[in-house]
């Protein structure tokens, strides 16, 4: 098994190569074919399985068919993580695997000034990487706006939930596209999850490793 096989853009197969991805992991080998059919996906996997190139790559391959446009542009991936620290992990990866595309990933969190992020959102953003709180003080104010998210990650949904962001995460899922491709990932598959995948995911093909 390669990534060559598993039909990812060249620009991403390179940026794998360079950093010395050879074989896909298990839920990467799994999740990436469903993922770029257009399924909705749902994953069991922990921290440390790759999930995060699971669900990065296929979002970065299917952004990457159509070019960014130049300067002010709304976000058309948004991926939901319980911790700044777990946001900021998601998004430098995300760089890496798209270091050849011209794709600009920002992730916003509480417990930093707003301003900044602010700007960040002025300049354009394709990616999106966020823990729900702090989005939802974003919507409010108007910094942001999510009617063009194309690809929803949920990453460590079972961490999220037990950190109370089930209001928030409702919230925002309210505020973006029907039309779209989710991706739920988590550790456990408690009543909770399974109600929210079936609430906001369509037809989940579920993924375990
Ligand atoms: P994650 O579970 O996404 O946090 O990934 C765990 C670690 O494995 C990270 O340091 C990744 O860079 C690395 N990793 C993920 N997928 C692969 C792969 N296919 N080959 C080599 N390293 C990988």
């Amino acid at each position: 098994m390669s990534f060559e096989s598993l039909g990812l853009a060249p620009a991403l197969l390179r940026a794998l190569v360079e950093q010395n991805y050879t074989t896909p992991t298990q839920i990467q080998a799994e999740a990436i074919p469903l993922a770029l059919a257009g399924h909705d996906v749902l994953g069991g996997a922990q921290t440390g399985t790759g999930k995060t190139a699971a669900f990065g790559l296929p979002l970065l391959n299917r952004l990457a068919k159509q070019t960014p446009v130049k300067g002010f542009r709304r976000p058309r991936a948004l991926i939901l993580t319980p911790t700044r620290e777990l946001a900021v992990q998601v998004s430098d990866s995300l760089r890496g695997y798209g270091k050849h595309l011209r794709m600009n990933t920002i992730a916003i969190f509480g417990g930093a000034g707003m301003g900044p992020q602010v700007d960040a959102f002025r300049r354009g953003v394709d990616v999106l990487v966020a823990t729900p709180g702090r989005l939802i003080d974003h919507l409010e104010r108007g910094s942001v706006k999510l009617d063009e998210i194309e690809i929803l990650v949920m990453d460590e949904a079972d961490r999220m939930l037990d950190m109370g962001f089930l209001p928030a995460i409702k919230r925002i899922l309210g505020k973006l596209p029907k039309d779209r491709q989710t991706m739920l990932f988590s550790a456990t598959f408690e009543a909770q999850i399974k109600q929210l995948a079936l609430e906001f995911m369509r037809n989940p093909q579920q993924v375990q490793v």
